[in-house]
């Protein structure tokens, strides 16, 4: 191989890379994009977790004991239950995770 042929090879080369350089740039871009899709929708499901609209108040609503004693039986839908309304009320704030692994432990 001459020098000319090495030099012609080397540009050859470069110009390949620079090609790779600008898919690599324009795939984590897209990558970027999508990860912030991902984190907005995090943000929300961590939002609604977090609001009144947990499984335990949702199956309390329905008519369902959420208390430890009576779990799931069916309440009077005319009269609260104390148990019930203590639970949701002092663990209204922690998200389900947090519930489950208390209940876990009691
Ligand atoms: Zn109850």
């Amino acid at each position: 191989m001459t020098l000319t042929e090495d030099i012609r090879f080397f540009e050859q080369r470069l110009r390949e890379m620079a090609e790779e350089a600008v898919e690599l740039q324009a795939r984590v871009a897209e990558l970027e994009r999508h990860n912030q899709i991902l984190q907005k929708e995090l943000e929300e499901a961590s939002r609604a977790v977090g609001s009144g609209f947990s499984p335990l108040t949702k199956l309390y609503d329905e008519g369902f004991h959420v208390c430890h004693a009576s779990y799931a039986s069916p309440r009077d839908l005319h009269e609260d239950c104390p148990w019930c309304l203590s639970l949701l009320h002092h663990r209204g704030r922690n998200n389900a995770v947090t519930i489950a692994e208390t209940s876990l432990h009691d």
